[in-house]
């Protein structure tokens, strides 16, 4: 249900409504727009008597939320969400360029990789210290080591740190080091580790599962907004389909139709959606097309030597034709890219 406040309301009115929906054991979710402020109340409704609200002071309407997500959609919120960490700029006509390793290796590699990346016009700089990996017996990260490393490696350049968090445990020591924290497609349904980073105000890259279709991905969304956190992105990577000529399948279409139903940002893994680094440029450039407000790319100083996903990483050089062609694209549909 949406609370839609007259222009004119008191802070107290506000203040009030609030207090109503939280005595009714719901959850008051307050968005100041520049046009409106509206209340979101979300929490199970079916035991709370609701009527009367619409007659509180400063209210103007109650509407019902039509759609399954609510703080994530359109119907609470319609300015787009512009999430920020650092340089970073994700949103509101900004093309935010996350680049960098699949994993962490050395001070070298990623302190190397942060700077080519930053010259090219990379604001955000990615790289695994806890990694998901399919086998156990895969490298698994350098962990809190490689935490450090990319703490340097933001001394080093001012880039934002992109990394992944993989347990709700390690929320805590992950959000010391990074700017942005990675939810990554094998846990866009840990609902505890959803939690977990929403109680923080880290910004959030929720990749969508191989499996998970896109409504999924906006629930899993709303588990973080209803937390408390507000600066999420969402990041199509690609889904499992009977294709094998890449890895996964990127579907495009995912842009457009999440701008039409959500104010959070979009943006796209072009890395891991073809699993072919001969692929990144052509589908990095679609994305920015398709309305893209970001790409996570993997970019190694040395692809095949790679500790994790060389085959999909692209090299120093290829990285800043991808930056170029982006940039030409970002200008053509009216936005910036970096
Ligand atoms: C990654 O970003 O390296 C990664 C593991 O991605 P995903 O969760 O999308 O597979
Ligand atoms: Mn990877």
């Amino acid at each position: 249900m949406i609370i839609v406040m007259q222009a004119e309301a008191a802070q107290s009115d506000l203040e009030h409504v609030v207090a109503r929906v939280e005595g009714l054991g719901l959850r008051p979710h307050v968005i100041v727009g520049t046009e409106r402020t509206v209340v979101a109340v979300v929490g199970d409704e079916r035991n709370a008597q609701m009527s009367g609200l619409e007659t509180l002071p400063g209210v103007a309407s109650v509407l019902p939320i039509l759609a399954p997500y609510k703080v994530a959609s359109l119907e609470v919120q319609s300015e787009p969400t512009v999430v920020q960490a650092g340089p970073l700029v994700v949103g509101g006509g900004r093309v935010g360029v996350i680049a960098g390793p699949c994993s962490v290796e050395s001070r070298e590699q990623i302190v190397q990789t942060a700077r080519a990346v930053k010259e090219a016009g990379a604001l955000g700089l990615r790289g695994g210290a806890f990694k998901p990996r399919t086998s156990p017996y895969s490298f698994q990260g350098l962990k809190e080591q490689g935490l450090e490393l990319l703490a340097e490696a933001r001394e080093a350049t001012g880039l934002a740190i992109v990394t992944e968090v993989v347990s709700p445990e390690d929320v805590p020591l992950v959000a010391r080091y990074a700017d942005v924290l990675q939810v990554g497609a094998r846990n866009m349904q840990n609902y505890r580790l959803l939690e977990a980073v929403g109680r923080t105000r880290v910004p959030v890259l929720l990749k969508r599962g191989p499996a998970a279709t896109v409504e999924e991905l906006l629930l899993a969304a709303e588990y973080i907004l209803d937390a408390g956190n507000r600066q999420v992105m969402l990041c199509e990577r690609g889904i499992r389909t009977f294709e094998t000529h890449t890895r996964f399948t990127l579907p495009l279409a995912t842009v457009p139709w999440l701008h039409a139903r959500t104010h959070l940002p979009v943006v796209v893994d072009p890395s891991h959606g073809t699993g072919h680094a001969n692929l990144v440029e052509s589908m990095a450039a679609a994305s920015v097309a398709a309305g893209a407000d970001g790409l996570i790319v993997e970019v190694h100083p040395d692809p095949k030597c790679a500790a994790s996903d060389g085959g999909q990483t692209l090299d120093i050089p290829a990285f800043r034709r991808m930056m170029d062609v982006c940039r030409r694209v970002a200008a053509a549909v009216g936005r910036t890219l970096g």
